[in-house]
């Protein structure tokens, strides 16, 4: 498996380089690396527009990328965007707009990333929506009696998979049958759980879901809005331009039908061959065991860095991700990430663009450690030992 990740190879600041930061963006297989430079080597044309062969290919592809995510997630629509936060924000434009109207309530959770925060706070304001958030408690979880209560009178209820400073994974399938029975759309934002789990669209009954291909060993600049064939059909046209229309007079125009319609202009080629790729090679990966694998890590982790005398911001539960949050009681966050990159850990640092959850837990950001695929118990071990060297050290 390592192996196969170049870049795993490298040395930071003379170490090993032990690589930590997976829940912001995840290493590339050389699979990848190669099937984007093989399109732009060989194949290298526009999409759609012209009959000859590289075209063909390009064409090809691109749309072999949304096959597979169709297949994978068993979606019937799949809106190539360039990330999770292009996904969301489509949704407030091309849905939003044409579906809300002023008094509307859209129900968001605290535990929010900024950018299905933030969208939704532009489109409130543009269109006077009331936005209501569920608080998160004391154990991390949604309080689920303001959920419900807040979801009298809502049209939309946006949420996180899986929190990317927790790793708590929110009880999804509760939320989506609780809006359903109340008339209200739900937004799954799954940036943090599609690396990790197959999860059935159809079956999951949620009307959006949207994800990032960077954080699933895909290239960066792509991303997927999967969307319900009832939800697709009232969906505006948000970006205008080329690729996205059937016909254009001076009179006006008219869209394709497809999920074209929202994938105005020369689209993300590269990208979409170097995900498609990432995606196959998904396919030989035994998610539940990997799951499994990675949770015992950031247990075993959490609990040495509570011996430490550390706070670990996660409970690990069954279903979470295996994402180590934690801070130490004098030492500062960043100097420590620092130390700790001259040993060639690679975590990260901050509020983690969900500064309304860390003001909930009263703190301003938290020293992260997050897994995938390629990491190790043994790197785990490491970093243990080179924090506490560097805590005997420094703090
Ligand atoms: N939601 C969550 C939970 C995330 O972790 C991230 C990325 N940190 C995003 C949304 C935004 O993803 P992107 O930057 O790829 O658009």
């Amino acid at each position: 498996m390592r192996e196969q990740f170049p870049i795993l190879q490298r040395k930071i600041n003379g170490h090993d380089l032990v690589y930590l930061d997976n829940a912001a963006t995840t290493q590339k297989p050389q699979v990848v690396i190669d099937a984007m430079n093989d399109y732009y080597t060989n194949s290298n044309a526009n999409v759609h527009r012209a009959v000859h062969t590289l075209a063909g290919e390009a064409t090809d592809g691109y749309e072999a990328c949304r096959e597979s995510l169709k297949k994978m997630y068993n979606s019937d629509k799949v809106i190539i965007t360039s990330g999770t936060t292009e996904a969301i924000n489509l949704v407030a434009h091309a849905w939003g707009k044409a579906n809300l109207s002023a008094g509307d309530a859209v129900v968001l959770t605290e535990m929010e990333h900024h950018s299905d925060i933030v969208p939704w706070q532009m489109l409130a304001k543009e269109m006077n929506i009331e936005l209501r958030y569920v608080p998160v408690q004391q154990d991390l979880t949604l309080d689920m009696e303001i959920f419900e209560a807040s979801l009298d009178g809502a049209k939309l209820v946006c949420v996180v998979h899986i929190s990317n400073v927790l790793g708590v994974c929110n009880p999804v399938d509760e939320i989506i049958s609780l809006s359903k029975s109340k008339g209200a759309k739900v937004l799954l934002d799954a940036a943090q759980s599609a690396p990790h789990q197959y999860i059935d669209f159809k079956s999951l009954g949620a009307d959006f879901m949207a994800f990032s291909a960077h954080k699933m060993c895909g290239p960066t600049g792509i991303g997927a809005l999967l969307v319900t064939n009832d939800v697709f059909d009232e969906m505006q046209p948000f970006m205008g331009g080329g690729d996205m229309i059937e016909t254009v007079s001076i009179h006006g125009s008219t869209f394709q039908s497809n999920e074209h319609k929202f994938e105005a202009g020369t689209p993300k080629i590269a990208e979409a061959i170097g995900w498609n790729a990432a995606l196959k090679w998904m396919q030989e990966i035994d998610f539940k065991s990997e799951h499994k694998r990675l949770l015992e890590i950031a247990r075993w982790l959490s609990e040495q860095l509570r011996s430490m005398g550390m706070t670990v911001y996660g409970r690990h539960d069954d279903n979470d991700a295996a994402v180590v949050s934690f801070l130490h009681p004098t030492m500062n966050s960043e100097d420590l990430a620092h130390l700790l990159d001259a040993r060639g850990f690679a975590v990260r640092t901050g509020h983690h663009c969900a500064q309304p959850l860390l003001e909930r837990l009263k703190i301003s950001g938290t020293v992260r450690a997050s897994f995938y695929f390629y990491n190790t118990r043994e790197e785990a071990e490491a970093f243990v030992k080179q924090l506490s060297e560097i805590l005997e050290r420094f703090a």
